[in-house]
């Protein structure tokens, strides 16, 4: 069974900035009551720690430690909103091109770009998939913008072109951004207007599951991704979210996902694989649904990553 993870970053400050982090460790610290500043510095480091492995070497030793074949890299855009200059974005492009190449057939990347970036946005969207093989878009609205934005008009009509999905963030995330275009309704419209082009809600819709199980179940061209529920599986809620989504019907609208490096402190990524591999051991997935959500449907709605470098 080929393990494809549908959701992951490269570990690297270039990437995912230290503001991001250390946003999440003032929340640790506020909602675990800390009054102390050497808390703090320490747990700070232990992020950065965690967001160091730009070539993606230790990242590769962990997918085949956890037997995972291919992992999507995806790209955000963060520049736009924190102000940094649009040419960090090619360079940025450059690098994770320099990524697939050193591992040949172990990764498959999608291309980030804010919708506030206009025709700019469009061309570097078009100079990913055309000269560095990018298969696929990845948004981030608590950047500040609604997926269903008209401004992502011209975005969404290239994947359809290309037949690439698109992949959206859906839930909280860290606190200098924001939560308002976070919820799974805001891919709705869109969805609705662009039915050729496959969206996949990140997370799974995070806190907001329950409303994007409804998008998966009425909407063809939604699916979830279940990245970042390893802090929920060790407080012993994953059966129950996988039987939600059974009873639901819609376990083959579901994509496995890690969120590398997000989670790292959480486990290896081989303790996520055999999460899942534990729901047919309790009989909750059958092997036919495990195969499905590891691999299967990820390949029905991107074919043109498979093959790809
Ligand atoms: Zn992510």
């Amino acid at each position: 069974m080929e393990v494809i993870d549908c959701h992951s970053h490269v570990a690297s400050s270039r990437y995912i900035p230290d503001e991001f982090f250390d946003g999440w460790v003032d929340n640790i610290l506020a909602t675990s009551g800390s009054k102390d500043d050497r808390h703090g510095a320490a747990l700070r480091q232990v992020f950065r720690k965690i967001n160091e492995d730009p070539l993606c070497d230790e990242y590769v030793a962990q997918m085949d430690e956890a037997g995972i074949a291919r992992a999507v890299l995806l790209i955000i855009d963060f520049k736009y909103v924190y102000g940094e200059p649009f040419d960090d974005m090619v360079e940025i492009y450059r690098r994770h091109r320099e990524i697939l190449e050193r591992h040949p057939g172990r990764f498959i990347c999608f291309a980030g770009v804010d919708p506030r970036r206009g025709r700019a946005g469009v061309e570097l969207l078009e100079l990913g998939i055309e000269q560095y093989g990018f298969s696929g878009l990845k948004l981030y609205p608590p950047c500040g913008f609604s997926p269903s934005d008209e401004r992502l008009d011209p975005y969404y009509e290239v994947c359809a072109q290309y037949q690439l999905p698109v992949l959206s963030h859906i839930g909280p995330t860290t606190p200098s951004l924001s939560f308002n275009f976070a919820r799974p309704e805001g891919i709705d419209e869109a969805a609705r207007r662009f039915p050729q082009v496959k969206f996949v809600l990140g997370h799974a819709g995070s806190t907001h599951f329950r409303d994007a199980a409804v998008l998966a179940e009425y909407r063809p061209n939604v699916f979830l991704d279940m990245s970042g529920f390893q802090a929920a599986a060790s407080r012993g809620r994953f059966d129950d979210l996988m039987r939600f989504h059974k009873e639901n019907g819609i376990l083959n609208k579901i994509l496995f996902g890690t969120d590398w490096p997000i989670h790292r402190l959480l486990g290896a990524q081989k303790k996520w694989v055999d999460r899942f591999k534990q729901l047919c051991t309790d009989g909750i997935l059958t092997q036919r649904e495990l195969a499905n959500i590891f691999g299967e449907t990820f390949r029905s709605i991107s074919p043109s990553s498979i093959g790809a470098a």
